[in-house]
């Protein structure tokens, strides 16, 4: 059982992706937990950026979740996004993975290769913590890269079988509308994530 499953209920009311102070966003944890109060945001997910060498101290982000959640009548998730590896492994640490409610892999720089794209993808959601697919697609557009749709029906239904989410990501327009339907037809639940940078990103 995926940790999203606890609450499916909130997956588009919710705000799944957040980067805080720590890495590249420009609000603190306790920040964004006093925003989405404020909107009537129900949950927030921390989707810190994380590498197996972090380069912050993430133990502290871990506290600092920790302490929103006794401030702030909210459900609040720890979380992080992991790069994908050319070999289908993840660059984080696994004892990061299983510290964490909600792990999120992406796509950043990778090489230029679909064959090499598929085997990653596929080996990535063999991992049981992984939780969510974010920015879907953005690296094959910027990459010129691209899934016929027999490839897209295959991985959308690998998806559903590893009860791994969909992000809805509004800062990149992600995934291409035409991949929504496809993942309809394969029973993929989708999952809201903004993405955001800053408090102003929320809601
Ligand atoms: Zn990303
Ligand atoms: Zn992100």
């Amino acid at each position: 059982m995926k940790v999203w499953q606890k609450y499916s209920q909130y997956l588009l009311s919710g705000e799944w992706h957040i980067h805080t102070d720590y890495t590249d966003g420009k609000g603190s944890v306790a920040d964004y937990c006093r925003r989405a109060a404020e909107l009537g945001i129900p949950l927030v997910a921390f989707t810190e950026h994380i590498r197996r060498n972090p380069g912050y101290d993430f133990q502290a982000y871990l506290e600092d979740i920790d302490r929103a959640r006794e401030q702030y009548d909210l459900f609040i998730l720890s979380g992080c996004e992991a790069k994908v590896l050319p070999d289908g492994t993840l660059d984080v640490e696994d004892n990061v993975l299983e510290q964490v409610d909600y792990p999120i892999f992406a796509f950043h720089s990778f090489p230029q290769d679909i064959d090499v794209y598929l085997d990653a993808f596929y080996h990535v959601l063999k991992n049981p913590r992984i939780n969510t697919w974010a920015h879907p697609g953005i690296f094959l557009k910027r990459a010129g890269l691209h899934l016929q749709e027999g490839e897209l029906c295959l991985i959308f239904k690998a998806l559903s079988n590893s009860e791994v989410l969909i992000e809805l990501n509004k800062r990149y327009n992600a995934p291409p509308d035409a991949w929504i339907d496809l993942a309809r037809g394969q029973q993929v639940n989708f999952v809201r994530g903004s993405d955001c940078h800053c408090v102003e990103d929320l809601g």
